[in-house]
């Protein structure tokens, strides 16, 4: 299947994102109401010497909750681990794992949605009770028995894509429940200028706000774009990203006024030239633009469902007129 999206990272773009990760809450821009609420759940946890309540962050990728994630344990003063739901395939590895943590740890588990049943099972006594289960001799005979191991209070942060892929058991173990939001032109903007500050770019406040406004809402794509129009300031100008440059760079790069690039215009032209503007089911959409219909709804919809360009319906998805108009179709 043709893949249109860029979803893998460069070594050296996963470098420079983690360079640009805010370290604290107070310096991690936009989600406020996330935040606040971050807050005073954390100073309470501190404050009665606890651990932080487990922790679910939802909603599309590059918004920020590795980053957060990252946050809460510099804020809490305990140790991360970082793992992701596909790398974890049998349940004794992820006893292991429980095992190894200490009182009050984090455990980031990224991509939650993609553990396997027989590994989320070992999840629910240890984030319920903080135990797990071991069973001692073959798992069929009958001279096997489990025990039950203690663990120490640690934090489990999931993070997904959309909570609605998670088992209802492993979700209602989560005390804190955070849905991810796209983020405004000035957040970005101030993402951006930090950026640069960082990365040394010359760039003025106009240059920053084109790039924010075409960052599809996303802080992830907002640092790619800053790197290439960079990138572009520097071979045919003198390396600042004034508000010209910025239009120049990012027309050349085939991202639109809204953001939108060729896989969203496509994906919208697609339902209106093909499937007369919907209503479309999910699976034939992503099979008429050669795409896997997990990608379509987690990477493409949100943003085009958030600036009503494309809406759900029960017969499936249709183009607004929104849309129509600004493809000119
Ligand atoms: P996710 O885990 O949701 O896919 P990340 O946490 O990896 O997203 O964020 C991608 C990049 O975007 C980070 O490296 C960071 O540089 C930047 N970023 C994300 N959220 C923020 C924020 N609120 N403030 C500043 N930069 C951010």
């Amino acid at each position: 299947m043709a893949r249109t999206i860029e979803t893998k990272m460069t070594q050296e773009d996963s470098a420079i994102e983690s360079s640009l990760r805010p370290q604290n809450l107070k310096s991690y821009i936009g989600q406020a109401a996330i935040k606040e609420s971050l807050d005073i759940a954390i100073s309470a946890a501190k404050g009665r010497g606890d651990a932080l309540d487990h922790v679910l962050l939802y909603g599309p990728p590059g918004l920020g909750k590795t980053t957060l994630a990252g946050i809460i344990s510099n804020e809490m003063g305990t140790h991360i681990r970082i793992t992701s739901g596909p790398a974890i395939e049998k349940p004794a590895e992820m006893a292991a794992i429980l095992n190894s943590l200490q009182e009050g740890d984090l455990l980031f588990v990224d991509e939650i949605h993609r553990l396997n049943r027989q590994v989320e099972e070992v999840l629910y006594p240890a984030m319920e009770d903080f135990c797990i289960d071991v069973i001692i001799g073959k798992d069929s005979s009958s001279s096997s028995r489990s025990v039950r191991l203690s663990l120490p209070h640690f934090t489990l942060i999931g993070a997904t894509t959309r909570a609605g892929l998670l088992t209802a058991p492993l979700r209602d173990r989560f005390g804190l429940i955070y849905r991810m939001e796209f983020y405004s032109v000035e957040e970005l903007t101030q993402i951006l200028m930090n950026s640069a500050r960082l990365l040394r770019v010359d760039v003025d406040l106009g240059g920053a706000k084109e790039m924010a406004r075409r960052s599809r809402g996303t802080p992830r794509i907002a640092n790619r774009i800053l790197k290439r129009v960079r990138d572009y300031a520097q071979v045919r100008y003198d390396g600042r990203i004034s508000l010209e440059v910025a239009v120049e760079a990012l027309d050349l790069m085939d991202v639109d006024r809204l953001g939108l690039d060729h896989a969203d215009r496509n994906l919208l032209a697609t339902i209106i030239e093909k499937f007369d503007g919907g209503p479309v089911g999910l699976d034939t959409i992503a099979a008429a633009i050669g795409e896997d219909p997990g990608t379509v709804e987690d990477v493409l919809e949100p943003y085009l469902l958030k600036n009503g360009l494309l809406m759900r319906t029960p017969k499936g998805r249709v183009v607004t007129e929104s849309a129509r108009i600004h493809l000119g179709l």
